[in-house]
């Protein structure tokens, strides 16, 4: 693989950062995920647009323009013949000599970017729907910064993964998050769909924003607010978000089956109508 370091593009086997990477040291780094459909781009400028509010948050200044960051993306496709698959790309603070203190204004942030290929569409989880286990929420206050600190959804998901499950809904204050990498959902049993509200508590998915835009324009009912894991294994249907899940449906919660325990019509439809629209919105 051809991958994007620093200004170069290299193989990957070459490809180096600085062991005084704030990345490194402090997982002081933000990050983002754009999907490439059919070798272009999902919703670039939202993932765009939430990487400069990161950084803002994080006082951290861009490394370069959006059209630069584009310029690259599409470089690395290309290079590695993406057709589907991701674009991973990070942002340190830079590399300074360890200190909790912030290095000095000017220090150049390090941008990391690479590609993997993978079915997408066509992805084995999705066909087959998510088992979940619950875990309680024990991240930071600053989910929506989206920042390479991410131990405990790695733990959570391995977790789930030893209890034989795919993947761990978040819950903090008896309410859930959101997944380990993704926004939750439920489809309650008069057909409204629920997702927490937008807050420090998650992650403001660039999916999720997509996906509730074209299910309000599909008339179905949104409600954004905070929702219990009782009240989703009471739920019709459930499901998650993600940049690389698209919609994929979860069919079972700690051993208990949601709805019938197969792919709902609501899961199923919302994802029919965000693939068709990120394929044709694809940049
Ligand atoms: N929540 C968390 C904690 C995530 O890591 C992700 C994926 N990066 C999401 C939600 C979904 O966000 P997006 O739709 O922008 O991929």
């Amino acid at each position: 693989r051809t991958v994007y370091v620093n200004g170069q593009y290299c193989p990957e086997t070459e490809a180096k950062v600085s062991i005084f990477d704030r990345g490194y040291l402090f997982a002081d780094a933000i990050y983002e995920v754009t999907c490439v459909l059919g070798g272009k781009l999902v919703d670039f400028d939202g993932h765009m647009a939430r990487l400069q509010r990161s950084l803002q948050e994080l006082d951290m200044t861009m490394p370069m323009s959006i059209d630069e960051l584009l310029a690259i993306h599409r470089k690395l496709v290309a290079a590695n013949n993406v057709d589907e698959g991701l674009i991973y790309m990070q942002i340190s603070r830079g590399s300074a000599d360890r200190d909790f203190n912030f290095p000095p204004k000017g220090t150049p942030p390090v941008a990391v970017m690479f590609t993997q290929s993978r079915p997408v569409i066509e992805s084995p989880l999705a066909k087959r729907g998510l088992k979940i286990i619950s875990l309680p929420d024990i991240r930071w206050g600053r989910r929506d910064i989206k920042t390479v600190q991410l131990l405990y959804p790695s733990m959570a998901k391995n977790a789930a993964y030893q209890a034989g499950a795919d993947d761990a809904w978040l819950v903090q204050d008896g309410y859930v998050t959101e997944a380990s990498s993704a926004n939750a959902y439920i489809v309650t049993t008069d057909g409204k769909i629920v997702t927490r509200k937008l807050s420090f508590d998650i992650l403001h998915g660039i999916t999720r924003a997509a996906v509730l835009r074209l299910a309000a324009e599909s008339g179905y009912t949104l409600e954004e607010r905070s929702f219990t894991i009782e009240e989703a294994l009471a739920a019709k249907e459930a499901f998650i978000t993600s940049a690389t899940s698209f919609v994929t449906a979860v069919l079972e919660i700690d051993g208990t089956a949601i709805g019938e325990g197969v792919i709902g019509p609501v899961s199923k439809r919302l994802r029919e109508i965000y693939i068709e629209q990120a394929v044709a919105a694809a940049k």
